[in-house]
């Protein structure tokens, strides 16, 4: 018997976002990933989504490394918080190290960390594991597939990933190399990017979108362009600088992570930019607008960010007017459309012209679509098969997709956030569950509980209700009050008498509890909740959160 493998999902299987597998053997265990989610509209005041880290935690001294596919933040901001509570080396392209470093250092965990460059096509040794990093290509430069050498056969995951065969650098996907894996050993498990799994056809290529914009700025003569694309896509920055130089444009970026990351960029030889044809916010309005393009972040819709800030007027080296024409170059993440559609409809209420995905082909998604998950599924020939980054609906259509191939449908396993795998001589299969909640975090301030959440929406759909109440203990007896304030419930100026009712139903059940002879606080401020809640439930029909305080006097 050949040693078992385990492999543990703690994000990434059910969600677009906070991406986190562990591999393990003979105790070691190695993450692939440590990402971070953006919340929902309905995490009121989250900032950032995690992955439970209790599994790993628990076992934080048995952690050899973590493998970070590439640099986006749904796969290394993480780090972060991570490296706060355990500690072990990163290894990634020098890229995806460069961007995640920003957010370790801000924290001031760098120590914490060794963050090891690697380069195409090198293996290197990582507790028991041999991890080839293999060329992909995708939305972001220097993104990984890595191959798992395991007690178990050859594990292959993908990482995001698109089959693009005229990528901007020129840098391919590795086929003819995950081929010579398949054919030699064999891959024993594929995990696999779902992300598109249900959209037909193939990706475009990111060079597609270079004549796009070409054609565009063709049209755009005079007018200054702004162009909102996501900080880490310096691939079509690259494309943006290359359109604008050929109109003689100089160009502007704008945005801090968007300043950092093309400086990085270029310090890394991925980005080709000349001296003379950038310029800083602060020189934007030194050129004629038709000799210029803004390159900002916030394609999003994100609220601070330099597109939201321009949209509404706010934007310090900048304000949109009706001589500017601004491109979201980009696609809305699903739970974003509101934010972006807010931001447009801003912009044109400027007078900006604006042009997106909607109505021009200046976005090409980074995921593989249907017929190159099939061309990946027929080049691995895995033996069993997990599809993961995805919604759980594109998890069963990349399953579907495989069987389509060929494989049977008993060696592919559609898995969660949570689930436990292991990979012995018998194959693969779940053997249990670990915790997989999600992690709310709410500025620095800390970790936020559900519980906190579900306050925050009581109190964002019902608003609260405080009654304030005056007792002596030792006599029994209300002494002052009971005082009601309201917030985001009724307005009060027109609800006088429903407020008096209200006061009067709670003095007369204090009263009586009193008379019964409970004398204890927090008793007494379970009466009041009670009475209060129902007297208000029965009155408005509404459930606003009941805040109740005993003072006590010591006469
Ligand atoms: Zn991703
Ligand atoms: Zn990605």
């Amino acid at each position: 018997m050949a040693e078992p493998v385990h492999i543990t999902f703690l994000g990434g299987l059910g969600d677009i976002g906070r991406n986190c597998a562990v591999l393990e053997q003979e105790g070691a265990l190695l993450l692939i990933d440590c990402g971070i989610m953006f919340p929902d509209n309905d995490m009121l005041g989250v900032d950032v989504v995690l992955p439970d880290f209790t599994f790993l935690l628990e076992r934080a001294d048995d952690i050899v490394g973590c493998v970070a596919t590439h640099g986006h933040e749904d796969h290394v901001g993480g780090f972060s918080y991570l490296l706060r509570e355990a500690t072990f080396p990163v290894f990634g392209s020098e890229l995806t190290l460069g961007l995640a470093r920003g957010r370790i250092e801000e924290a001031g965990l760098l120590k914490r960390t060794e963050l090891t460059p690697v380069a195409d096509g090198e293996t290197w040794t990582i507790g028991p594991f041999d991890v080839e990093f293999i060329p992909t290509t995708h939305s972001v430069p220097e993104a990984f597939a890595t191959a798992y050498h395991t007690a178990q056969g050859t594990i292959l995951h993908s990482g995001d990933f698109k089959i693009d065969l005229s990528p901007v650098d020129g840098r391919l996907t590795d086929l003819a190399h995950i081929g010579a894996l398949a054919d030699t050993d064999g891959i024993r498990l594929l995990l696999a990017d779902s992300t598109n799994a249900d959209q037909p056809g193939h990706a475009r290529s990111e060079s597609s979108v270079g004549e796009v914009l070409y054609n565009l700025l063709h049209h755009e003569e005079g007018r200054r362009v702004i162009v909102a694309c996501f900080a880490s896509h310096i691939h079509r920055i690259q494309q943006l600088a290359d359109a604008a130089g050929a109109f003689g444009r100089v160009v502007a970026p704008l945005g801090r992570s968007m300043r950092r990351n093309v400086t990085m960029a270029r310090e890394l030889g991925l980005l080709h930019i000349p001296d003379s044809a950038l310029i800083s916010s602060d020189d934007i309005t030194d050129h004629d607008p038709g000799d210029v393009m803004v390159i900002c972040t916030g394609s999003q819709g994100e609220p601070m960010s330099a597109l939201a800030q321009l949209s509404t007027g706010d934007n310090r080296w900048l304000k949109v007017t009706d001589s500017d024409t601004v491109i979201l170059s980009s696609h809305p993440i699903p739970g974003n459309e509101h934010a972006v559609t807010r931001v447009i409809d801003n912009l044109m209420r400027s007078g900006a012209d604006v042009v997106h995905s909607g109505i021009s082909d200046v976005h090409a998604t980074g995921h593989a679509k249907r017929e190159e998950l099939k061309l990946y599924q027929s080049i691995v020939q895995p033996e069993w098969f997990v599809p993961v980054h995805g919604e759980y609906h594109h998890m069963v259509a990349h399953a579907r997709i495989a069987e389509s191939m060929g494989m049977s449908e008993d060696r592919i396993i559609v898995a969660e956030d949570g689930d436990r795998l292991v990979l012995d001589d018998d194959g693969l299969r779940k053997v249990g569950r670990v915790p997989s909640e999600y992690v709310y975090v709410h500025g620095t301030v800390g970790d936020v509980s559900s519980g906190v959440l579900a306050d925050r929406q009581v109190l964002s759909q019902e608003g609260l209700v405080s009654v304030i109440v005056c007792v002596d203990l030792s006599r029994g007896r209300l002494v002052a009050g009971p005082e009601i304030a309201t917030r985001g419930w009724v307005p009060p100026e027109e609800s006088a008498d429903l407020l008096a009712d209200l006061a009067g139903r709670v003095a007369d059940t204090l009263t009586q509890a009193l008379a019964d002879g409970t004398r204890e606080r927090p008793a007494l401020a379970k009466v009041i909740r009670r009475a209060a809640g129902g007297f208000v439930a029965d009155r408005t029909r509404r459930r606003p959160m009941i805040v109740p305080v005993v003072l006590e006097t010591r006469a």
